[in-house]
């Protein structure tokens, strides 16, 4: 078996000495090649863009060049020299607004669809990861995968081609750290065309400002760029730390009545307001570093104005450059000093998009160590339903060190009821994890008819062979029909309410007003126990399972609920190759076979009086039972 990357991952949350997971190039290609064409389409309206606003300055220049020209001496109309340029200038801004218009709409078609698209691979590879990898995530922190760290990734991706205010503005902060080295000068096209094409259309005025210009603006930028690589391990830790606040925050709501049964809506608080303040803490420190560079890079572009404005006045003093020519040269240098600073504040973004594009990739690529297809079925006729554990060994992967089952060895014969008993934490839901290939052992093997589980079908083997009912049901927040039919897509509705039948729900459900269409809430919070327990078994059912797995299916419920549900559950139980599992004794006194597990290991194995005679475990379990049990005379 491969080395599965769930398993070696260590159960927290990596610490400073884990590997950083690199940006996936590989996959991005992959998300953006659909989009290839409109993609181009968008930069060339960029470059347009871009080359239009090359010219802007040229034509100001010359307009003032007329206007200074009037100031000296008033010959000549005004209006008719200036009116050519002035027609230019308006068809230029016009074109410039209308590719503007163009681009931004293709970019943000792209980049919504490229989101969604990462979404719902992100979600689907996520729904696929063992469940060994959820024993060791929070649900929240793969939410906000989910949703922040795509929706940053989209931000930077449509920011880098487009460049536009319009883009930082739906950024919760504006300028984020600038600087990293892994984002070369090719990227912000268009920020990038427009210096270039300054810069060249500025030497032809004047050789020596450029050369000024070419040295000092770079300079700044790698200044920048050094900032910009410690903030951007700040930006990283930043977007963790908000992820676990989400994360807790989940957990608190997701679970708000046991938080409420405990009265601990302030220690929630205050676990929540924690988080908080370490991600509050980490993006002040960010922001203290943005608004320094910003402050610093501010300083330095107007030194760089006043310095062209000195220099150049200087040339115009000493008639080596005309007036106009140094307005050209201002507005040039604007024009070099926005895209400049832009191209820090994307070189910010790309960094802090890359870190979240990294979260994102990073869970689409992990491969489960189980998968949920593949391997053989074995055909319904040929299918007995008799299940051997052969000396299973087995330890949690989050916690490798703790052997829950050492040596276990069980064989359920088809179509009879075992019974597995037992310590609490002795390891009896592990069995049961195990059979449903939640987790695969870590020695020995589990064998349906003889064959190897991890030969077979896990989606095969879940959907149609087994069914599984647990001590605590989970419905889904939707109609009670569609949560019956979650166990069988196809099943007709006749199949829904014969399931509901032999789960002894159909007399409750239709007494509701709405009957089969009742909204159950989410986690079906509006039924009761027993009602919830009987909804999941006619789930289970209606998928007419050969193996039935009952986990302490009636422990959490009162008398008159355990009896409706263990009707249902014996009615259910004839024919099939049945593993009950309880802590009340009671329940499995019909069972064909009793089976008493202490320490991972099977201890004792018979019917009910076989064991009771052997007088070992079994009877001191019923021992002990019975003194709990009813008689309130016998205080403990
Ligand atoms: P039982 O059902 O007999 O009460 P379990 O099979 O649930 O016991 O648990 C057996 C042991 O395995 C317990 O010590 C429990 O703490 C541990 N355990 C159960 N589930 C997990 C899990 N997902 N990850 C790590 N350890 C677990
Ligand atoms: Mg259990």
């Amino acid at each position: 078996v491969a080395l599965c990357e769930a398993e070696a991952a260590p159960p927290a949350h990596s610490g400073p000495g884990a590997v950083e997971p690199r940006f996936n190039w590989k996959l991005f290609c992959q998300f953006l090649r659909p989009h290839l064409l409109v993609l181009g389409a968008a930069v060339v309206l960029a470059l347009g863009t871009a080359l239009v606003n090359v010219q802007i300055p040229l034509l100001l220049g010359q307009l003032v060049e007329i206007v200074a020209k009037y100031t000296r001496d008033h010959v000549g109309s005004f209006l008719t020299e200036s009116r050519n340029l002035s027609t230019h200038l308006l068809i230029l801004y016009g074109l410039q607004g209308l590719l503007t218009f163009g681009y931004l709409v293709l970019l943000s078609r792209i980049g919504e669809r490229m989101a969604a698209d990462m979404r719902r691979a992100l979600f689907s590879n996520l729904l696929r990861q063992d469940i060994a990898f959820f024993d060791a995530k929070k649900t929240g922190q793969l939410v906000s995968r989910l949703t922040t760290d795509v929706q940053e990734f989209k931000s930077s991706f449509k920011l880098v081609i487009s460049q536009e205010g319009v883009t930082l503005c739906d950024q919760w902060t504006v300028g984020w750290p600038p600087g990293g080295q892994t984002c070369g000068l090719g990227l912000g096209l268009r920020s990038f065309t427009q210096v270039a094409g300054c810069l060249v259309s500025l030497s032809m005025l004047s050789t020596r400002l450029t050369l000024l210009l070419m040295v000092a603006t770079p300079a700044l930028m790698g200044a920048g760029t050094l900032m910009g690589s410690a903030l951007r391990k700040l930006s990283r830790q930043c977007q963790e730390q908000v992820a676990r606040a989400t994360g807790v925050a989940d957990e608190a709501l997701g679970n708000v009545r046991t938080v409420r049964a405990f009265a601990m809506e302030q220690r929630e608080e205050e676990r929540y307001g924690a988080e908080l303040g370490g991600s509050r803490s980490k993006a002040e420190e960010l922001g203290r570093g943005i608004a320094l560079f910003q402050g610093l890079s501010s300083i330095a572009f107007n030194c760089m104005v006043l310095g062209t404005l000195f220099i150049g006045g200087s040339l115009v003093a000493g008639q080596q450059l005309t007036g106009g020519d140094l307005m050209s040269f201002l507005v040039a240098s604007q024009t070099v000093q926005r895209s400049m600073a832009n191209l820090s504040v994307l070189f910010g973004q790309v960094v802090r998009g890359l870190s979240a594009g990294t979260r994102v990739f990073e869970y689409m690529t992990l491969s489960p160590c189980i998968p949920l297809s593949g391997g053989h079925c074995i055909p319904r006729e040929h299918l007995r339903g008799s299940i051997t554990f052969h000396n299973v060994c087995f330890s949690y992967p989050c916690r490798p060190g703790f052997q829950v089952l050492r040596d276990f060895t069980l064989t359920l014969p088809p179509g009879k009821i075992v019974a597995l008993v037992g310590q609490s934490g002795g390891g009896k839901t592990t069995v049961a994890s195990l059979l449903e290939r939640f987790y695969d052992p870590t020695a020995g093997m589990v064998t349906l008819d003889g064959q190897d589980l991890r030969t077979l079908d896990p989606s095969w083997l879940r959907g149609q062979v087994i069914g599984f009912i647990s001590q605590e049901p989970v419905l889904f927040g939707t109609t009670i029909m569609e949560n019956i039919r979650f166990g069988k897509l196809d099943a007709s509705d006749e199949e829904v309410y014969a399931a509901a039948r032999e789960a002894n729900a159909h007399e409750f459900i239709t007494s509701f007003p709405e009957g089969y269409n009742t909204v159950v809430g989410e986690r079906g919070a509006t039924l009761s126990g027993g009602q919830k327990q009987r909804l999941a078994i006619a789930r289970a059912l209606i998928k007419q399972p050969l193996v039935l797995i009952l986990d302490e299916a009636t422990s959490a419920l009162d008398s008159e609920s355990e009896r409706l549900v263990q009707e249902a559950l014996d009615r259910a139980s004839a024919g099939r190759t049945v593993l009950v599992i309880a802590h009340r004794l009671s329940t499995v006194r019909g069972a064909h076979q009793i089976v008493v597990m202490a320490h991972g290991r099977v201890c004792e194995v018979g019917t009910h009086e076989e064991l009771l005679k052997k007088g070992r475990l079994y009877s001191e379990l019923i021992r002990r039972q019975a003194l709990d049990a009813p008689p309130p005379e016998t205080p403990r």
